[in-house]
């Protein structure tokens, strides 16, 4: 018998080419004003530009933004914002800049506009995260969401072919997790069926043709339903390593997602197997895992942890913080299979059931 609980979150999107343009006007007609603009060091251009859109409306740049937050990056964007009286952020960029802009609304009450920039799909979710000394620690609150989110997919034209590849397996994880859950919520459940296919489609375009405006758009849609379906959906074993991995080595986020997500489905296949086999059917594949194995080498995704710079001395690590967790996952967790899936991918070897 159905039987689920699904929390809505206050999305409010704007998805489409040329749609920057109307960033002015909107924040306008959300009552918005003085934003500081939040972007990487790489991308400080693009975050100019932003401001020049926004003329009157921006009070500075911040382009500091790095991978996982860490909570120096944190503290130096507060003051930034606090001196310059800033009343709400725009994020222009991936998941880096979006979670900056989230980690200030919850800590400082800024109310923030996301524009992303590859396909992370962070703005999509409550979730957000701070590092520090070795440690991720992430919660969720439905603050963060952005009060806009502006989906231009002109905007990931320049995401290298590489980035876009393991940014793209980042989104699928969500979309993942959350088909192959062992009780789906059937929203997230119907989001995430919905994105495997879209980036499974669009995946292998983008990268042999970056400037394929409509692949482009069918990725980032892809994404943006991903990250809905985890917004109202869970998080599990897999999500929970790669936050251990981001935490203790500073891992690179959507390549480690990338190398982790055959394995961390294998764990699960069996103990969530309609799930898996929606998954599979997405993916167009037999089997789940191997479906996946088989699109990331079609696009060049990283397939082992020593390809990525992670040390086989983390390993243990990241097993004991990701089997010490108090969260839902099919499969139940011990240190001993954690760590054999750990190797498995840290070698690049084929996924393997639990
Ligand atoms: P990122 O934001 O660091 O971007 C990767 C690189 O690509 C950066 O150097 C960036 O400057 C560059 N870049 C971004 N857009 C570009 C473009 N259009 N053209 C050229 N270069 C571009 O990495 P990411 O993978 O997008 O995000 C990773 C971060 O997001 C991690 O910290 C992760 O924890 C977080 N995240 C959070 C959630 C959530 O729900 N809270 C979900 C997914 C990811």
């Amino acid at each position: 018998m159905i039987e689920f609980a699904c929390k809505a979150l206050p999305w409010n999107i704007l998805f489409g080419v040329g749609t920057l343009e109307r960033l002015p006007r909107e924040m306008d007609a959300l009552g918005l004003d003085r934003a500081l603009v939040l972007c990487t060091q790489g991308r400080r251009s693009q975050g100019r530009a932003v401001i020049k859109l926004l003329a009157r409306r921006a009070v500075g740049l911040f382009a500091g933004a790095k991978m996982h937050v860490p909570s120096k990056t944190l503290a130096e964007a507060a003051r930034t914002a606090r001196d310059l009286n800033a009343q709400c952020t725009v994020s222009i960029g991936g998941g880096s800049t979006t979670g900056l802009g989230k980690a200030l609304a919850a800590r400082e009450g800024l109310e923030n506009i996301a524009v992303p920039t590859t396909y992370a799909g962070s703005e999509m979710t409550d979730i957000w995260a701070v590092t520090e000394a070795g440690g991720k620690v992430a919660a969720r609150n439905p603050k963060v969401v952005p009060a806009l989110t502006i989906y231009d997919p002109g905007l990931t034209l320049t995401l290298p072919a590489k980035i876009s590849a393991a940014s793209g397996m980042n989104a699928m994880a969500q979309a993942v997790v959350n088909a192959a859950a062992d009780s789906p919520n059937p929203l997230s459940s119907c989001l995430a069926v919905e994105s495997i296919k879209a980036l499974a489609g669009a995946l292998p375009v983008v990268v042999v043709k970056p400037d394929n405006l409509e692949a482009r758009a069918e990725a980032l849609c892809g994404a943006c339903l991903a990250a809905g379906a985890l917004g109202v959906g869970i998080v599990g074993l897999h999500h929970h390593l790669c936050h251990a991995l981001g935490g203790i080595c500073n891992a690179p986020h959507a390549e480690t997602h990338a190398v982790l997500l055959p394995h961390s489905v294998a764990y699960n296949a069996q103990a969530a197997a309609v799930g898996t086999r929606k998954v599979a059917a997405a993916l167009g594949a037999a089997d789940a895992a191997a479906g996946i194995c088989e699109l990331a080498g079609k696009i060049g995704a990283p397939t082992a942890l020593r390809q990525i710079g992670i040390a086989e001395s983390e390993l243990d690590k990241a097993a004991e913080i990701a089997a010490e967790g108090s969260f839902r996952n099919p499969e139940p967790l011990t240190v001993k299979r954690i760590r054999a899936l750990l190797q498995n991918a840290f070698d690049g070897l084929p996924p393997r059931p639990a």
